[in-house]
């Protein structure tokens, strides 16, 4: 009997101190982003067409969502290369990729730096989503990193009324690099059609339906704002996953 002592604390001891297992959906949040460790830096680099520089309005906006999320590291946001408007003729479909080569900045990785690379450009240059403002992809040449396109002569049409086209350009950026970030993986706040969309129409990381679309027309019409930054619960998920990451 006296021997069951041990056994029992054992067990009563291993279950306060594991916690079940988090579902798979909280890995979705990048590491190199997000977790505590691992990485020291954080560079996003932007470049630009020439016709669609960025807005210092937007820069700012990604400069606080990073800091905030990416904790612990040094974030970087870099004004790097300026492309000639010229160039953006010829710069089609898959030809893009060409003038992609020419103004990437990092063709290397560096060690402990979670590099982000950001292009603006008038329009789409695949064709396909001509609606969209923004896109968000995970490229592993040269090395694995994020890279966000911002369709500024797509966004500069939505301006409406109080709302500039500097407000969209914010609420676009951050959106991508929330997806960047991993967000929305969490089935409690996410659209079900595997987007990476809030549910909240009053967070960064919804998507234009048209509940969202009415609730942020108004606020644009009364305020010149729209929202720009992630709800509580899209800050929670991350928060989740950095506690994940420093537990392994
Ligand atoms: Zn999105
Ligand atoms: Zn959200």
């Amino acid at each position: 009997m006296r021997r069951a002592f041990p056994l029992i604390f054992a067990i009563l001891a291993g279950c306060a101190s594991d916690p079940p297992p988090e579902p798979a959906w909280v890995s979705e949040a990048d590491p190199g982003l997000v977790a505590l460790g691992g990485t020291t830096r954080v560079d996003i680099e932007v470049d630009w067409f020439a016709m669609v520089p960025p807005d210092d309005v937007a820069l700012e906006g990604l400069a606080v969502v990073a800091k905030r999320e990416c904790p612990g590291k040094v974030v970087t946001i870099r004004r790097d290369t300026e492309i000639p408007a010229t160039r953006w003729k010829s710069c089609r479909g898959d030809a893009i990729e060409v003038a992609l080569d020419e103004c990437r900045g990092r063709q290397e990785a560096a060690d402990g730096v979670a590099y982000v690379h950001v292009l603006y450009c008038p329009v789409n240059p695949w064709g396909e989503a001509y609606a969209s403002n923004g896109l968000c992809r995970r490229l592993e040449k040269p090395f694995p990193h994020w890279q966000i396109f911002v369709f500024k002569g797509t966004l500069k049409s939505r301006a409406i009324l109080g709302l500039g086209a500097d407000k969209i350009d914010r609420s676009c950026l951050v959106h991508e690099f929330g997806h960047a970030l991993g967000l929305v993986a969490n089935p409690e706040h996410r659209f079900e059609d595997g987007g990476g969309h809030c549910t909240d129409t009053g967070c960064v990381m919804t998507k234009p339906k048209l509940a969202a679309v009415l609730a942020n027309a108004a606020m644009a019409i009364a305020t010149g704002e729209i929202p720009w930054d992630y709800c509580v619960k899209c800050c929670a998920d991350l928060e989740r996953a950095r506690a994940m990451y420093g537990r392994r």
